[in-house]
């Protein structure tokens, strides 16, 4: 084994944000400003991710799950109502069902991709008859964009709402039937969507969400959920104001709002979004020229047009080993995820192992390994050198059991 020519300085998560001096500028502005909240910077965020993403309208919330949660309460999802979701994805897209008292039900995924099967969406929902489902919950894996084309014939076909949670996928893209590319979020597919800006995601906020929309209705409506159901717009104000200070609270809503400070740091981000965006994409470009040839190795969806790459996935046969050996390498890799029917809590709804066999067999291989803007050439051959080191030395226990797709 060669000595490794370069050791970091710093350990490697598999995810982290990127704060810059102007960032740091940005909130310090925010701080000597008028609004900690409710300020002006709030709207100019919503505008500005609005453009970016190419929506119409944008509504920014405290975090990413809050804005899930206001999505299914804006598109009225009631007890005993059922909607369909990806097992393959972080609790928050499934639970914002259960706030309601939804059931969540999954349709298992496409191994290629890591992203729900479309496929056998379409024969869940032709085994029960229609109007047996209200909703699907698609998501963009990884930054991988789901067919929302293909996902919207589904839905109109079988009376379905979409929210399209879209947090891995800022700036990711599919290339519809008529070769156009449709931006994740951008409302022409599904009825709304969903952001986060966790630090881990492609823009950071510390916490925060933002919904996307083409909807006006709904829009106007996530407005007045965010803020406890109250409106002091007098066009729809329902009885006569008595003076200045009126308003209404017309439906139980919640305080889900993003402070001006935030928008501040979003605003920021936003403008190096591109930038981001393309280092991840060409971190992940090097990242696949090197395990080209890897026995033992096989990566997730290589070199598809339109990927976000907020993870880099890698699966292997012995995966707690490489996750161990990593970790004594200062390289903190994730899993990304358990299957979400596999929670305590969702087997206690009646879900169980090898429900989602194709999800279950993913997440016994999975490895998320460092991807992020600040990740240097170096680090990251630093990444791939050990990862090689580990395959190498585990070569003939790997060869049998692993996924090949
Ligand atoms: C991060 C994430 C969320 C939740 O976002 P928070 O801002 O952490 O609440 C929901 N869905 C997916 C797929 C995510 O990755």
């Amino acid at each position: 084994m060669p000595e490794l020519a370069f050791t970091p300085t710093r350990p490697l998560p598999y995810g982290r944000q990127f704060i810059s001096e102007a960032d740091v500028a940005a909130v310090v502005a925010s701080l000597h400003g008028d609004y900690l909240t409710q300020g002006p910077t709030v709207g100019e965020f919503e505008k500005q991710f609005a453009a970016y993403i190419g929506a119409q309208y944008a509504v920014a919330v405290s975090n990413g799950t809050a804005a899930l949660h206001l999505c299914a309460l804006a598109l009225g999802v009631q007890p005993g109502q059922r909607v369909i979701t990806s097992p393959l994805t972080f609790a928050a897209s499934a639970n914002c069902v259960r706030y309601c008292g939804g059931e969540v039900h999954f349709a298992d995924i496409d191994p290629a991709t890591g992203l729900i099967d479309l496929a056998k969406v379409r024969a869940l929902l032709e085994a029960h008859p229609k109007g047996y489902f209200t909703g699907l919950i698609p998501v963009d894996f990884a930054g991988l964009a789901v067919n929302l084309e293909e996902a919207r014939r589904l839905a109109d076909a079988f009376g379905l709402w979409i929210i399209e949670d879209s947090c891995h996928s800022p700036g990711g893209f599919f290339i519809d039937s008529a070769g156009k590319e449709q931006q994740c979020g951008n409302g022409n597919f599904a009825d709304l969507a969903i952001f986060s800006f966790h630090p881990v995601k492609h823009i950071a906020t510390g916490e925060g969400g933002m919904v996307t929309t083409n909807s006006e209705a709904l829009y106007h409506h996530l407005l007045r959920l965010r803020t406890h159901g109250i409106t002091r717009d007098p066009a729809d104000l329902v009885r006569e104001p008595d003076g200045g200070w009126y308003m209404e609270m017309q439906e139980l809503g919640y305080n889900y709002r993003l402070p001006d400070l935030n928008c501040a740091l979003g605003l920021s981000q936003l403008a190096r979004a591109d930038e981001g965006l393309a280092r991840r994409r060409q971190l992940a470009a090097q990242y696949d020229a090197a395990f080209a040839h890897v026995d033992g190795l096989t990566v997730l969806a290589p070199g598809r047009p339109g990927h976000a790459y907020h993870l880099y996935v890698v699966q292997v046969a012995d995966r707690k080993g490489l996750y161990d050996f990593l970790k004594t390498k200062q390289i903190y890799s994730q899993v990304h995820y358990i299957p979400v029917h596999r929670m305590p809590y969702y087997e206690g709804l009646g879900w169980r192992e090898g429900d989602f066999p194709l999800a279950e067999e993913y997440y016994a291989h999975c490895l998320s390994i460092p991807l992020f803007p600040t990740l240097t050439d170096e680090e990251q051959g630093y990444v791939v050198a050990c990862i090689k080191e580990f395959i190498e030395r585990h070569a003939e226990r790997s060869e049998a059991s692993l996924p090949q797709h």
